[in-house]
């Protein structure tokens, strides 16, 4: 088991046997050791990298405002986790979710700052861009991105180790115009790591962004009916995905949770020890298409 045979007839000594991961893979324990904080965790993306980080050997604060929910998935995540309420557009939350890691564990690794909203919609016209909600957007997506790198760096600096990992979007690298307080908000957030990278860098800090494509979770199947009433040609693109996997007029797949976490957990881990300002895109090529169909 893990190893594969390089080359040799069946009887070939040991030294013919290299360590091979492909069927191991999630065996290993890619953040043995490691402590951190999620926010958004109680649902989604952030509760699928919470189970793959502790699956990777870190212990989790999973930090939220669905407060019964938040208990409920840190209870079946066992005791290397643990559920925190923290609402990140208040900074002394944040700073709290951070300082019970540390009173908890001795140390934070890890600040998964994912925790995101829709925003309210219908965007359809310049005219009305409502920003009230332009405000509130940007509060919950935007904001929380540069706390949770102050926060993560005030903790991390003294041991010189640790790293922030930001969900924006590919709707921050393409901008979805029936989407376009959100898009901003994400495109703000991969500003924000690629603006910090130095400055965390100078204290042996990482900051680096994930941004998923379309990805089934409790926000996009909600908010599908809205978008319908705002874009025919993105609820029908939508829709195709929810019920297809994949979308016949472009290379768009629907994403699972599992598959941002996973890219969360290299960007957390070790391997990517010189990965800094970074935005790691996950969608199956999508915004690259898209964006060469916009120019
Ligand atoms: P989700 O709604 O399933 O999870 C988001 C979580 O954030 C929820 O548990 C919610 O309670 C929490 N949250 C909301 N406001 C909060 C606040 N003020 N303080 C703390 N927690 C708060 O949605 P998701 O799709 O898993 O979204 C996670 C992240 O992924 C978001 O940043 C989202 O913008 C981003 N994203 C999602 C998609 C997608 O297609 N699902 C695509 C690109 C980016």
């Amino acid at each position: 088991r893990g190893t594969k045979r390089l080359v040799g007839p069946k009887t070939a000594s040991p030294t013919c046997l290299i360590v091979s991961d492909f069927s191991t893979t999630s065996n290993l324990q890619r953040l043995a050791g490691k402590v951190a904080v999620i926010t958004g965790a109680a649902s989604g993306i952030g509760k699928a990298t919470a189970e793959e980080f502790i699956k990777n050997g870190a212990k989790v604060i999973l930090a939220d405002i669905q407060d019964d929910l938040g208990h409920s998935v840190a209870a079946s995540l066992g005791p290397d986790a643990t559920y925190t309420h923290c609402d990140v557009t208040d900074e002394s939350q944040l700073a709290a979710a951070v300082d019970l890691a540390v009173s908890r564990h001795g140390h934070l690794d890890i600040l998964h700052s994912n925790a995101g909203i829709a925003g309210g919609l219908p965007q359809d016209d310049v005219t009305r861009l409502d920003l009230a909600d332009f405000d509130r957007v940007m509060a919950v997506n935007a904001r929380p991105a540069m706390a949770a790198i102050k926060h993560a760096a005030r903790v991390m600096a003294p041991r010189g180790t640790g790293c922030v990992v930001c969900t924006a979007s590919s709707a921050g690298v393409v901008p979805v115009p029936a989407l376009a307080t959100y898009s901003v908000s994400k495109s703000a957030v991969i500003a924000v790591v690629r603006a910090m990278a130095e400055p965390m860098a100078r204290r042996g800090l990482r900051v680096n962004a994930v941004s998923p494509g379309a990805t089934r979770t409790p926000m996009l199947l909600r908010e599908l009916p809205r978008i319908a009433a705002v874009s025919q040609g993105m609820s029908a693109e939508l829709t195709r995905l929810v019920d297809e996997d994949v979308d016949s007029d472009s290379v768009a797949v629907m994403l699972e949770p599992e598959d941002i976490a996973r890219a969360a957990v290299y960007l957390a881990s070790d391997d990517a020890r010189y990965v800094n300002g970074h935005n790691m895109v996950v969608d199956a090529g999508y915004s690259v298409h898209k964006g060469a169909e916009k120019n």
